[in-house]
């Protein structure tokens, strides 16, 4: 019974009688006012204080930007605007929110693998910075560039040699559809100086969810000692090195979280050491998870309590066309439960239950036999650690279901 795994405690939000306290409100008075479940509900305090974290511990010359991949819900994107040092895209859409967000534009990055032809041209545009993904993304912007007169600001995405150990998704290392590979990077930096793009450094990224600081670090230094190598081979300074980011949340049973303070010391090693051999250099941590998903819930409704053969289902309103991550079907290989609760019985008898959503398929699965709160029809099953990757990350259509509702509380 004590060496089974247990999810690491939940500290962004308080529990008031058998009302767990969403932005200081009672969960039951919340989901009245809301009106309908099921329901995403972030808390910006809970954002903050992440932000501050970050802030205290990080040195102050890196720059802290989001990725609004993790969640682009608007009014979340605009908030986050005001407290972060720039925003990452991935697409066209986002980068609509972000310019839309008041965020700067010279502090707004593009990367992504396929970026078609308005979404290259809305960005120069837009005077954002490009992370330019291939060799014939370059010619692409050389030539939008040209009729434009707007010489398109360039970061070359760098595939590197390496990878972020122990992660959740691996996104560098090995052959990628991200970035060039570090190999061809000198051939690249040279067509760039010739089609005359605005060349402003380098960003890597090695892959994502990571709880051990140890792999962030020692990912942190290889990027570092790679770009300083490119840069030998750059047509102007490097004025941004952004080297990704990859901290990851605890989601599931065992996981403990990022210890970050290494991760700022070291960070603060590198920041000393750029200052004198990329004096020019502004480095860059971008981070979505870490910002975000702690300070969000997905709430749903409990419709049915059924037994079968002895085990307790609880049928809800919500399922993974809402929060496919939760049900275990967004890049886990095992699935294992999210932390849940009955969140108007937080301090309740338990036993051992599964919540289940109302699509007709196995894999609607939100909790898998886990220890609950004994609940009935009515009572509001909250799924934490939903504030990234949930809605936005989810087929919404699939089986035509009501749509879930946000807030930014
Ligand atoms: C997805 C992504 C991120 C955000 O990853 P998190 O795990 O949410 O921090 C950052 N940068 C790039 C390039 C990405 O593709």
């Amino acid at each position: 019974m004590t060496d089974r795994p247990r999810h690491a405690p939940l500290t962004a939000f308080r529990v008031e009688g058998q009302d767990l306290l969403i932005a200081g409100r009672p969960l039951t008075a919340l989901a009245a006012e809301i009106g309908q479940t099921p329901f995403y509900a972030y808390d910006r305090a809970v954002i903050d204080a992440r932000v501050a974290l970050l802030r205290a511990t990080l040195p102050a010359r890196i720059a802290l930007h989001y990725a609004i991949k993790a969640n682009p819900l608007p009014a979340l994107v605009a908030h986050m605007a005001g407290r972060v040092d720039g925003l990452d895209v991935a697409s066209a859409g986002e980068l609509a929110v972000a310019l839309a967000s008041g965020m700067s534009p010279r502090a707004i990055s593009f990367a992504g693998p396929a970026k078609r032809q308005p979404e290259l041209e809305a960005a120069v545009e837009a005077g954002v910075l490009l992370n330019v993904e291939s060799f014939t993304e370059a010619e692409r912007l050389a030539a939008i560039s040209q009729r434009s007169g707007r010489a398109a600001r360039v970061a070359v995405r760098v595939n590197p040699d390496f990878e972020l150990k122990s992660s959740g998704m691996k996104m560098g290392g090995g052959p990628r559809p991200f970035g060039v590979d570090a190999e061809e990077v000198p051939r690249l930096l040279a067509r760039i100086g010739e089609l005359g793009l605005a060349f402003e450094g380098f960003h890597l990224f090695a892959g994502s969810q990571n709880l051990r600081a140890t792999a962030i670090v020692e990912a942190q230094q290889a990027s570092y000692a790679l770009a300083l190598r490119l840069a030998h081979s750059a047509s102007a300074p490097v004025r941004s090195l952004n080297l990704g980011g990859g901290f990851g949340v605890p989601y599931f049973p065992g996981d403990t979280p990022l210890a970050l303070g290494a991760i700022g010391e070291n960070l603060a090693a590198l920041a000393e050491r750029a200052a004198r051999e990329l004096p020019e250099a502004q480095l860059v941590i971008e981070l979505g998870r870490y910002l975000v998903a702690e300070a969000g819930v997905y709430v749903c409704r409990v419709i049915d309590r059924k037994v079968s053969r002895g085990q307790v289902f609880l049928t809800c309103d919500g399922g993974l066309h809402h929060h496919l991550a939760a049900s275990g079907n967004f890049g886990q290989l095992i699935r294992k439960n999210y932390p849940v609760a009955i969140g108007n019985r937080m301090n309740e008898a338990t036993e051992i239950a599964s919540v289940v959503g109302p699509l007709c398929t196995p894999l609607d699965l939100l909790a898998d036999r886990m220890e609950l709160p004994v609940a009935h029809p009515g009572d509001l099953v909250v799924i934490f650690q939903s504030g990234a990757y949930g809605l936005s990350a989810s087929p919404r259509a699939f089986l035509g279901h009501p749509d879930a509702i946000e807030r930014l509380l």
